[in-house]
This record gives C-alpha cells, sequence and structure tokens, in this order.
C-alpha cells in the first residue's frame, strides 16, 4: 500500500499541494488527471522524495515517513523510499552515453552492487519484455522517442520497485509511438505492476488505469474507479476537464 495523507507542499509562498490524501492499492495502476499546474508532477514526485513534502505522512510499504515544516528527513530513510520506487519522465532521460542495455544495468551495478554479468542479464530480460532487445546495443540517440521510453521502463523496472512512478509518459511523443508505451504499460499492468502516472492521454488513462486522481490547484477534487470517473464523475468540475480531455 502506497498512502499519502494530508499532504502540503510549499514552494516559498506557492503552496502547491493542499492537504492531499490518497492511497493507492499494490498491484493496481493510479491515473492523477487534472489541469496543469495543479500539482500532479508534484505529487508524484513527494512519493519517491525528488520533493520533500512540507508537511504530512507518506507510507511506502514498511516505511512510515512524518513530514513537518522545517523538519530533516535522514538520507537513509530518504534511500528507502527511493529504492521502492521507479520513475519514468517525459523525456526519457536516458544515459546518452550509455547503450541502451548498459542504461537498464547502470542502477543494478552502481546502487546495487550487483556483479556486472547478472546485471547484464536482467537487463536483457527487461529489454525483451519491452520489445527492445534487438537494440540493446544501440545508442540512445539512435532510437526512436517510443524505443527510448521503452528503454526508459526497463530501466525503472530494473531494481524491482514497488511501484512505478511515470509522468506523462506518452506525451512527447506522436500518436503511433505512444501507443507503442501504451502497449507496453497495459501489459505491465496486466501483470500487476503497482504504477501511479500522471497524464493527459485519455487513451492511455482509459486503457490502463483502475483508480483515478483528479486534482485541480493542489487538491483533490474527485477520486474514485477510472470507470466512474470517466463515464460519471460527481463534480461539476471534473465533468468538464474530462471534457475538455475528448
Ligand atoms: P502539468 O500538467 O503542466 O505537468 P502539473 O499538474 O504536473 O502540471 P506541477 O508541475 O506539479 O503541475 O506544478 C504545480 C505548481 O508547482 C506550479 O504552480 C508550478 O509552478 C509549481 N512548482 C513545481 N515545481 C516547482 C519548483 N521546483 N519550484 C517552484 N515552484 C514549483
Ligand atoms: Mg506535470
Amino acid at each position: 500500500m502506497i498512502a499519502l495523507t494530508d499532504i502540503e507542499k510549499r514552494f516559498g509562498d506557492n503552496l502547491v499541494l493542499k492537504g492531499v490524501s490518497v492511497a493507492m492499492q499494490e498491484g493496481s495502476v493510479t491515473a492523477l488527471i487534472g489541469p496543469s499546474g495543479g500539482g500532479k508532477s508534484t505529487l508524484l514526485r513527494c512519493i519517491n522524495l525528488l520533493e520533500i513534502p512540507t508537511s504530512g505522512i507518506l507510507r511506502l510499504g514498511e516505511e512510515t515517513l512524518r513530514f513537518t515544516p522545517g523538519g530533516r528527513v535522514a538520507s537513509k530513510d530518504i534511500q528507502l523510499v527511493r529504492r521502492q520506487t521507479g520513475m519514468v519522465f517525459q523525456n526519457f532521460q536516458l544515459f546518452p552515453h550509455r547503450t541502451a542495455i548498459e542504461n537498464v544495468m547502470e542502477g543494478l551495478v552502481t546502487v546495487l552492487k550487483w556483479p556486472a554479468a547478472k546485471a547484464r542479464e536482467r537487463a536483457g530480460a527487461l529489454l525483451e519484455k519491452v520489445g527492445m532487445a534487438h537494440k540493446a546495443d544501440a545508442w540512445p540517440a539512435t532510437l526512436s522517442g517510443g524505443q527510448q521510453q521503452r528503454v526508459a521502463i526497463a530501466r525503472a523496472l530494473a531494481p524491482s520497485p514497488r511501484v512505478l512512478l511515470c509522468d506523462e509518459p506518452t506525451s512527447a511523443l506522436d500518436p503511433e509511438l505512444a501507443q507503442e508505451v501504451v502497449d507496453v504499460l497495459g501489459q505491465l499492468a496486466s501483470e500487476g505492476t503497482t504504477m501511479v502516472m500522471a497524464t493527459h492521454d485519455l487513451r492511455l488513462a482509459s486503457k490502463i488505469a483502475r483508480e483515478v486522481v483528479f486534482l485541480d490547484a493542489g487538491s483533490v477534487v474527485e477520486k474514485g474507479p477510472a470507470a466512474t470517473i470517466f463515464a460519471s464523475p460527481e463534480r461539476e468540475r471534473t465533468k468538464r476537464f474530462i471534457a475538455s480531455l475528448r
């Protein structure tokens, strides 16, 4: 279980998350939707502590962290949380001077101290899973955006994170390449990978999300099963937003 309780995040005078509480079940996919600037990326970054919440409680598996304004979070706790998460970014962010397979191996070798041969074996299996085994030795710059994103997904999965966090994983891709990524994420979802993703991509969200959280101006306006939120949202604000995506 991943649970955020009353999470606030402030950047200077700007209160960007205004007491967000959401729980995500293991083995299910949660989509964060909402207008630009609503706090989706910030919320994702609060789950892996790329941003430290100003206040609130984060529960991730066995770890429970409480945040207080001005309080410090031990780097050991940050590492414990971060090792349970994998992150996929809008613009892939592969290491340009590493081949596809080296990108996937990198964290296993440098962070988890796996022997290179074992890391290469796992990386190869993950590239196979995302349909990229044939490009194992390619440089990122020679790959299409959809291919780069599939490598980035394999890299994020390499250390077997408890949750895969995806920030707009398809929004830098044209529709055909986005579809490749949707297919890979859909396959992972059907295998029970826990995912939380921020997305404007209705095709992605409606294909793979089980739960939807609608975030507007730093607050959760509505949340619930994807089918309900997409077909018959309760709030007028949610209805208008979903209509705008169609
Ligand atoms: P989009 O759909 O455009 O990706 P979003 O829902 O992901 O938007 P965030 O990126 O989380 O929104 O931004 C929420 C608010 O937080 C914005 O007002 C943004 O300017 C502000 N913000 C985000 N990161 C920082 C930062 N590092 N420093 C200061 N303000 C920030
Ligand atoms: Mg964002």
